[in-house]
């Protein structure tokens, strides 16, 4: 009786004990998750749809705000006015039009600086190439040359809020064409991406998920990584919601492209061909080759 009346009592101090570190977690997750919101709170990143199918990412805080890559100015220009944002200035990601077709108005009508690696008829006023870093609204943000899509592609990435911006690089579960560059150099942008932290979010230029997953599902039929975010984005489409931004960590399990080193693919690739390719720029090749054929 005894015995048992203690068992009660250290039974009964071991499940304090629990809640009070119970809530000291909680607490202290409840601080870190504040602390990131927060962080996040002084730059809101939200879509301006455009075209068929393009992103224009705007990161804003209270009063200003930054524009990726805007191939059209009046979209950007009604965002800013609805939101009450000034325009301090433009990363562009590449030369083509539906990436830089904006920037000469909202030049002209804000003001904003126009920051660009070089491109023919761009009016640039800051040239970045790769190592570079910029300085924009209190963030940081690392220029890293990712050729492969176009020669002079670069990409955007704030380590501060985990985030990077990739223009036509890299798309969720798959990426840009080839137009330049040449795959050795394609393989090697894709894998400095895949080498950001996995929470790293990923801000892509245009809303191609679905039809890259159903590439993917062919390339791996027995992923269920792929299967499971294949009906994620289904649901999140129908929805009219973007399918973005995606993360690093995501890609890495459900992006062919980025797993041009596992055995999975190269199995395919070895089914397609026919025969096996000799380095992992010709799986890369390869791969890219069918899905512009897909
Ligand atoms: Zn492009």
């Amino acid at each position: 009786m005894v015995i048992l009346s203690i068992s009660v009592v250290e039974k009964s101090e071991a499940s304090v004990h629990y809640a009070k570190v119970e809530k000291i977690i909680t607490i202290k997750s409840k601080i870190f998750t504040d602390l990131r919101h927060f962080n996040r709170s002084f730059m809101n990143i939200e879509p301006i749809p455009a075209f068929d199918d393009n992103y224009f990412w705007l990161l804003s805080n209270d009063h200003k705000a930054i524009v990726v890559d805007p191939g059209d100015a009046q979209v950007v220009l009604d965002r800013l006015s609805q939101n009450g944002l000034t325009l301090d200035a433009v990363l562009v990601t590449h030369k083509h039009y539906d990436h830089i077709g904006g920037v000469g108005k909202l030049k002209a009508k804000t003001g904003c600086r126009v920051v660009a690696p070089v491109i023919d008829g761009v009016a640039v006023d800051m040239t970045v190439n790769d190592g570079d870093e910029v300085s924009l609204l209190g963030n940081k943000f690392a220029v890293l040359g990712v050729p492969g899509h176009t020669i002079e592609h670069v990409a955007y990435y704030s380590e501060g809020l985990k985030c990077c911006f990739v223009g036509d690089t890299l798309f969720s579960s798959g990426c840009g064409r080839m137009f330049e560059g040449t795959p050795k150099q394609f393989l090697a942008s894709l894998k400095r991406l895949a080498e950001l932290p996995d929470d790293t979010e990923i801000y892509c230029a245009h809303e191609y998920t679905l039809a890259n997953l159903a590439f993917a599902q062919v390339v791996e039929p027995n992923s269920s990584e792929i299967l499971a975010k294949l009906a994620r984005m289904k649901k999140t489409r129908a929805e009219n919601k973007p399918t973005l931004p995606t993360t690093i960590g995501d890609e890495k399990q459900t992006n062919p492209f980025l797993r041009t080193d596992k055995t999975q693919v190269i199995e395919a690739i070895l089914a397609r061909e026919g025969k096996k390719l000799l380095d992992e720029p010709a799986v890369f090749h390869a791969l890219r080759s069918w899905k512009d054929s897909f």
